[in-house]
């Protein structure tokens, strides 16, 4: 049997100029693949003339192109959120969500089909884990969301200018701006697959997304935290903490029965340390749960001496769990607890997209 084809959104720049130097072909025909791969966002090799054809022809016996076709697509009613249930080879789905807040497109992006973590106010905790994605799997969905800004009107970016002579007509494209691993599963706990795909997104002669642009978001999973640290990866990190005692925080976060605050916080502690770098705080806001002055002022203690600000997202209610979201008042009195006594900046995100069930693995519950 063959093996099988080597997905080319796998592989990072140079991996993919010596797959091509294996096969005995010009380093000048790698850099044209990869600037139709990323920088035209073809999906097709019959869409790149510019690649010989004996090239091509080897590239379609023993490659492909992982693009991912979606199943459901959902706008929310105030326009700034479109939603994508994308299908993998192998059937699942996953979700992906263009974010268009402040001007700035923003996508999300899942790392894994459902999560282990098992949250129990998530609907990706709430459906269990399946397997990993792959490095492909992730990049191709920030590719979509590139590629669906061709077609999405409207958007507030100052867009990038195409060269003249490029493969494509010289027209402003609105580009993809930053990229978030807040979709389905718990990135740290795919590790290597992630940070692949974070290379491949960050080269400069690609989608370029820089250290600024890119945030993984993690439930604490300590030994992933402390590796960012040792390796000093180049993007923000963010941190599921929901509550600021392990108690507390065992009950809603099961993943804090193995990763214990203390442990957690040291860790953070260390990443800051190596990085220069604060950590976001995800705070997801459960009405009479983890919402009231006292828990603003321990969350204010537990960061008081750290890098950090803290983001407050209410509840997205999903089946499986009976919470209801903080009002915005009590929203806003825990935001200003947080500022007036401990000087600890934050955000309370719009809950924009609600109408199409933007929380986490809302979607593939919906409609996989
Ligand atoms: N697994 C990672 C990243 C994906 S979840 C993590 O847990 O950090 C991204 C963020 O959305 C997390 O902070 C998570 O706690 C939050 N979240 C998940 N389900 C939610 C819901 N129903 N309502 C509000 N926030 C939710
Ligand atoms: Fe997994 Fe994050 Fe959902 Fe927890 S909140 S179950 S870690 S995806």
């Amino acid at each position: 049997m063959p093996p099988p084809p080597i997905n080319l959104y796998d592989l990072t720049r140079g991996e993919l100029g010596q797959l091509l130097g294996r096969w005995g072909f010009s380093s000048v025909h790698a850099a044209r693949l990869w600037n139709y791969l990323y920088l035209e966002l073809a999906d097709s090799l019959a869409a790149m003339p510019e690649v010989p054809a004996k090239v091509r022809a080897r590239l379609a016996a023993e490659t492909l192109i992982g693009r991912l076709p979606t199943a459901l697509e959902t706008d929310s009613a105030d326009g700034f959120t479109r939603k994508y249930l994308l299908a993998l080879a192998d059937g699942e789905r996953i979700e992906t969500v263009l974010m268009r807040f402040t001007g700035r497109v923003t996508a999300c992006v899942s790392s894994q089909v459902g999560c282990a973590m098992g949250c129990v106010f998530c609907a990706t905790g709430q459906m269990g884990y399946t397997r990993h994605l792959t490095p492909g799997e992730i990049v191709a969905q920030a590719v979509h969301v590139a590629r669906a800004l061709r077609t999405v009107a409207g958007v507030a970016d100052p867009g990038v200018q195409r060269k003249p002579g490029s493969a494509t007509p010289a027209t402003t494209i609105p580009r993809l701006r930053n990229v978030v691993l807040m979709g389905m599963g718990e990135p740290l706990h795919n590790y290597d697959a992630v940070m692949q795909a974070v290379d491949i997104l960050r080269d400069s002669n690609g989608l370029a997304l820089g250290a600024e642009r890119i945030t993984v978001s993690t439930v604490g999973v300590v030994p992933g935290i402390l590796r960012l640290a040792a390796e000093k990866r180049p993007m923000h990190l963010a941190v599921s903490l929901h509550a600021a005692t392990q108690e507390e925080r065992a009950a809603l976060v099961p993943a804090a029965k193995k990763w214990p605050l203390d442990e957690l916080m040291a860790a953070c502690r260390t990443y800051s340390t190596a990085t220069g770098r604060r950590i976001f705080y995800e705070w997801t806001l459960i009405e009479g749960k983890n919402d009231s002055v006292e828990n603003a002022r321990a969350v204010g203690r537990l960061l008081q001496d750290l890098p950090a600000q803290v983001n407050l997202i209410p509840l997205n209610p999903t089946a499986g769990y009976g919470g209801a979201p903080t009002r915005s008042e009590a929203a806003k009195r825990f935001q200003q607890i947080l500022a007036h006594e401990f000087a600890l900046p934050s955000t309370v995100r719009q809950r924009r997209g609600i109408d199409i069930a933007a929380g986490c693995g809302q979607l593939a519950v919906a409609g996989g």
